[in-house]
């Protein structure tokens, strides 16, 4: 099996983390992981202790995106983009004939930073991608808004926020489109 990214090189055994197995690239330190693979280690490792270790590593981390379509390694069909998380713009490629996952360098860290690494396969969940681009969606707005709005955005944002908390919003919109 070659890298899907390098294609030349040819991917070998490797531990991705606490005893993980993947097949991996030496050049480009990418990684495939098999899903199958991915949970008999998650029922074999408590991922609790991991996570409390995990967190203490979380932060800024750094990470590569293959941008293109990957060709699996495996069956040599064409592998699905799934984003990770709204945190993030990185997305992780899926063969869903081979449930085989290729990570780009720095992406299990990603994932492990986003508090995802007992839960990888919601990535692929339609629920999950769903609520990203809703996040995203609403990131977009907001920053319409604060465009448009300018430096008058902090203070309506600040009323915004304490309307949508008051007993009586319904009331404090009436009034506001009472003109
Ligand atoms: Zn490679
Ligand atoms: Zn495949």
């Amino acid at each position: 099996m070659n890298c899907p990214t390098c294609k030349t090189l040819r991917l070998k055994p490797i531990k991705l983390d606490h005893d993980l197995p993947a097949e991996g690239c030496e050049q480009c330190q990418g990684a495939l992981v098999s899903l199958l693979g991915y949970r008999i280690w998650l029922e074999r490792h408590p991922v609790e202790s991991q996570l409390a270790a995990d967190r203490q590593s979380a932060g800024r981390v750094e990470s590569e995106d293959t941008g293109h379509a990957l060709i699996c390694p495996k069956c040599a069909g064409l592998m699905s983009k799934y984003r990770i998380a709204a945190e993030t713009e990185n997305k992780i490629d899926l063969c869903v004939r081979c449930n085989e996952v290729w990570l780009d360098n720095g992406e299990w860290a990603l994932i492990k930073s986003l508090e995802l690494a007992d839960k990888l396969p919601r990535i692929f969940y339609d629920s999950w991608q769903k609520q990203i681009r809703h996040n995203h969606s609403q990131a977009l707005r907001e920053q319409k808004f604060k465009e448009l709005l300018g430096d008058d955005y902090d203070e309506i944002a600040r009323i915004k926020a304490w309307i949508e908390g008051h007993p009586q919003r319904r009331t404090l919109l009436d009034f506001l489109n009472s003109y």
